[in-house]
């Protein structure tokens, strides 16, 4: 992608001090002399940011700026290993909320909104990132947080919730909900919000039918601010992000080179207005592709598009000798006949020979049930190169989680 001239002055201007700042920069760009970076071929030389170099920094070897400035931190989960943490200053607070507002400004939300904020609040970026865009566009603000479905359920019928921020897996657990309690009709729901997950299709036409709502993905990592720097638009095709807070880059997973524009690669992110913690060619692992063609986007938005995250670089997995992502599992699954979106992957090591399990959801039975396992098997082995065990069981038999649905299961390492 081209970089805007603005962005190389915002990038320039950064550079210039960054060494200076920050001791975390100082250690990555020894021996490269940043202020000669003049052009976007100079800039795409220096190194990335990589996750590790963050979690080596722990706990505030990141900040760039004075203590003074630091008004807050957040941290991404610490699932695996030492916790990365984000300081951010005041402006970084209110850039952020800029953003989200924006977001939320994309999706039609309006002043007179009530905004039911599911995902949660703490540590980690999501919850208070819907909240300050929120209030920053004039809406009403209603901070749930993720959990006590009975409660949620409540608060959206007495309040009259319009806009329904979660996680994709919360939002389809909720619209399941509603729909078995027949108390659709009650709410006042009008759009969702939903973020923080690759998602297939057949989730969210599930969510969007059953609930009768458009949806808007949002995008964000904590490392980044949060959620809310960029959002799909009217067209749904693709989230725009914001170019005047960060310049985005596609670039082969292996090797680190660019891809042109249309090319499926792993994001980087380069922040171009961040104190607290500026990040520079930041790799995200989100496998995605910039949607070729400049102010190509009907809505108007002049905004860069990444298409859909096909997956995460690390999620990968290997069955003999094939690379799956779980996304090309979401595509088998929304094409064989009668399945739900709902589906586990088992990978076991018996006597020495990989075993995979394909678990989907079906309302099929008997012969009709076998023959979709047999279609899903089929389809598997066409599209992806492989051929698993292929099981249907009854809807609703998968689990739905208020967090991040886990659906790989490797057992082999
Ligand atoms: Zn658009």
């Amino acid at each position: 992608m081209q970089m805007k001239d603005e962005q190389l002055e915002l990038i320039r201007e950064q550079l210039r001090t960054i060494k200076d700042r920050s001791a975390f920069y100082a250690k990555k760009f020894e021996g490269i002399d940043v202020a000669d970076v003049a052009s976007q071929a100079d800039f795409e030389k220096l190194p990335f940011s990589e996750k590790d170099d963050l979690r080596a920094a722990y706990p505030l070897g990141l900040q760039a700026v004075p203590d003074a400035e630091i008004v807050r931190i957040h941290s991404s989960s610490g699932t695996t290993g030492t916790p990365v943490i984000i300081p951010y200053t005041a402006q970084d607070v209110t850039d952020w909320a800029v953003q989200f507002a924006r977001c939320f400004e994309m999706a039609g939300v309006n002043v007179l909104d009530r905004v039911q904020i599911t995902p949660g609040y703490g540590l980690w970026t999501a919850g208070i990132g819907f909240q300050a865009g929120c209030e920053r566009l004039g809406a009403m603000a209603i901070p749930m947080g993720p959990g006590n479905t009975e409660k949620q359920l409540r608060m959206m019928e007495d309040l009259g919730s319009t806009v329904l921020c979660a996680t994709s897996s919360y939002a389809l657990l909720l619209a399941e909900e509603i729909s078995s309690r027949g108390i659709r009709d009650r709410l006042k729901l009008r759009c969702g919000v939903i973020g923080s997950e690759r998602w297939g299709e057949k989730m969210r036409m599930r969510i969007q039918n059953e609930l009768g709502i458009e949806i808007y993905d949002i995008y964000g990592l904590t490392e980044i601010y949060g959620p809310g720097i960029g959002i799909s638009c009217s067209e749904h095709h693709g989230m725009h992000i914001f170019e005047d807070f960060c310049y985005i880059e596609v670039v082969d997973p292996k090797t680190g080179e660019n891809l042109p524009d249309g090319e499926v690669g792993e994001l980087v992110i380069t922040t171009l207005r961040k104190q607290g913690a500026p990040l520079i060619r930041y790799r995200t692992h989100d496998l995605t592709r910039i949607l070729p063609g400049d102010c190509a986007c009907s809505c108007g938005e002049r905004h860069p598009r990444i298409d859909t995250l096909v997956g995460r670089t690390d999620d990968m997995f290997k069955v003999k000798g094939c690379n799956i992502f779980p996304a090309q599992v979401e595509e088998v699954i929304s094409i064989t006949d009668g399945t739900s979106s709902e589906y586990q992957v088992m990978i076991e090591n018996i006597s020495g020979t990989d075993v995979m399990t394909v678990l989907f959801e079906t309302s099929l039975e008997g012969d009709a049930r076998h023959a979709a396992e047999e279609q899903l098997a089929a389809i598997f082995k066409a599209k992806i190169g492989c051929t698993p065990d292929a099981k249907g069981v009854p809807i609703g038999e998968l689990p739905r989680s208020e967090k991040k649905t886990r659906r790989i299961f490797d057992s082999r390492y």
